[in-house]
C-alpha cells in the first residue's frame, strides 16, 4: 500500500520540489560573502562550502532557516 504524506517529496523537476503543489527552493546569490553562518541552520544539510556557499536544490525543503540568518541576503527563496 503507498502511503502518501505532506512532506513527502512526490517529484523532483530541474530543482523545483512537487508535494502535491509546487515547492521552490532556496538560492544563494552572488552576495554571499562565505561567512557560513547559514550551514549550520540547514535542517538537511545541503548546504556546502566554496568560494560562495551552495544550496543543494535537489535537497532543499524551503523552509528558510539559511535566509533568516544570512547578513547580506544571499541566500533567499528562488524568484
Ligand atoms: S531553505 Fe532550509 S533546507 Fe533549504 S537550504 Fe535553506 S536551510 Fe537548507
Ligand atoms: S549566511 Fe549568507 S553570506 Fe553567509 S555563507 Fe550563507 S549565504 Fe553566504
Amino acid at each position: 500500500m503507498i502511503k502518501l504524506f505532506p512532506s513527502v517529496i512526490l517529484k523532483t523537476v530541474k530543482g523545483i520540489k512537487f508535494y502535491g503543489g509546487a515547492i521552490m527552493a532556496h538560492i544563494i546569490t552572488d552576495a554571499c560573502i562565505a561567512c557560513g553562518a547559514c550551514q549550520p541552520e540547514c535542517p538537511v544539510n545541503c548546504i556546502s562550502e566554496g568560494a560562495i556557499y551552495e544550496i543543494d536544490q535537489d535537497q532543499c525543503i524551503d523552509c528558510g532557516a539559511c535566509s533568516s540568518v544570512c547578513p547580506t541576503g544571499a541566500a533567499q527563496p528562488e524568484a
